[in-house]
């Protein structure tokens, strides 16, 4: 039988939505992207085996996303998408070369099996194929906002992935551009050697996820409507103490008072987890991690979001938006409220533009008018498969 390999490239670090969580890495309908990517080859009856190249710096998140799998050991990507990809050609070359390689972003999830078929089948003609798609839209060359002039768009066409090579030829050409680093995918590679390479309409939803608006693209595509909207609200107060810093929404503030608490006290996100889990129908913070507990002394309270993100995650939900109010008189949050949407985007996996903060006095009212505590309310929506 023919032996043909799935390269996965999941190397880059490139993070969406201003977090620390690199977009493969990123769920996508209940799975994460990279997850997604390798299942379309893994269950492919052409593919022999997959494996996967990556940033070493995210084994854990590698280990989470695919390690029940079964799959051999992935290999460390360099800085550059051609370099990662020679890593890898490298690796399969020392561990039996195979006959036929199949070259694929870690972050287009939405490849099919027909797709895969076909790219895989041009390549008993061809040394070299690739999935891509014709060009429809009219096309203008620019300079700054201005025209120059309309590109013929006839014979053009986007280069998607899967990139499929006899390997031997594809090594070779790797082998021979290392170093140039300036070629984006692998049939530049290929075409640099002077081989050709066919042309295969892929399937229209392959799309190479790069911003937040394509993950919702993504999920339409998958057929999930998500039209299940529930919403949660969360509440919760901690007593103001004499302090040097104070942490609200997970961004130290330099204050004269902290809040008291087991945890670090952060009121903002215990809120959120509340408004969360709340939408979830899953009961409140205190069932998850009780303040009886010594263990969640002193602990930073993104711990507990990031719970509820994952339990978000497990039961195939997307989270829609949140809003936070705090109310206090002091400190005042509008200086602060940029760090704060970015840590909670960063923390919640989702774009700014779906978070809310804002600050409200209480007029000198009450225990919060007195600056005897801090209150924070939150609302947070979540979308199912309905
Ligand atoms: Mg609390």
């Amino acid at each position: 039988m023919t032996t043909c390999i799935a390269l996965i490239v999941a190397a880059g670090s490139g993070s969406r939505f201003g977090g620390s969580l690199p977009k493969q890495y990123c769920p996508l309908a209940g799975q994460t992207i990279l997850r997604r990517s390798v299942l379309a080859f893994l269950n492919h009856p052409h593919i022999t085996g997959v494996r996967v190249v990556i940033n070493p710096a995210h084994r854990e998140l590698y280990d989470a996303a695919v390690g029940d799998l079964g799959l051999p050991e992935p290999v460390a990507g360099g800085a550059q998408r051609q370099e990662s990809v020679l890593l890898g050609l490298e690796t399969l070359a020392k561990d039996g070369a195979p006959d036929l390689v199949m070259i694929h972003d870690g972050a287009r999830p939405l490849v099919d099996a027909a797709t895969i078929t076909a790219v895989r089948n041009a390549l008993d003609k061809s040394k070299g194929a690739i999935a891509a798609k014709r060009v429809v839209d009219t096309l203008k060359k620019g300079d700054g906002d201005q025209i120059v002039t309309t590109v013929d768009r006839n014979n053009l066409w986007q280069a998607y992935t899967p990139q499929s090579f006899h390997f031997a030829e594809i090594l070779k050409a790797h082998r021979d551009a290392a170093g140039v680093n300036s070629l984006t995918d692998d049939a530049s590679v290929f075409e640099k050697a002077g081989l050709p390479v066919t042309l295969v309409p892929s399937n229209p939803d392959n799309m190479k996820i790069t911003n937040p608006e394509d993950l919702d693209r993504a999920a339409r595509a998958l057929g999930q409507n998500y039209g299940d909207i529930r919403t949660g609200t969360g509440f919760d107060v901690h007593r103001l103490v004499p302090g040097v810093e104070i942490i609200l929404c997970g961004v130290k503030i330099p204050h004269a008072f902290r809040c008291e608490g087991h945890s670090d006290a952060d009121v903002a996100l215990h809120a959120l987890v509340d408004a969360l889990l709340g939408a979830m129908g899953a009961g409140d913070i205190g069932t998850y991690f009780p303040p009886s507990d010594p263990q969640w002394k002193g602990m930073d309270s993104a711990h507990f979001v990031r719970h509820a993100v994952k339990m978000v995650s497990e039961r195939g939900g997307i989270i829609s938006n949140v809003d936070l109010t705090l109310i206090c008189e002091a400190p005042r949050i509008g200086p602060h409220r940029e760090a704060m949407v970015k840590r909670l985007a960063e923390l919640l996996e989702i774009d700014p533009a779906r978070v809310n903060v804002k600050g409200k006095t209480s007029e000198k009212l009450g225990f919060t008018g007195r600056s005897e505590g801090i209150a924070a309310q939150a609302v947070a929506t979540i979308r199912f498969q309905g």
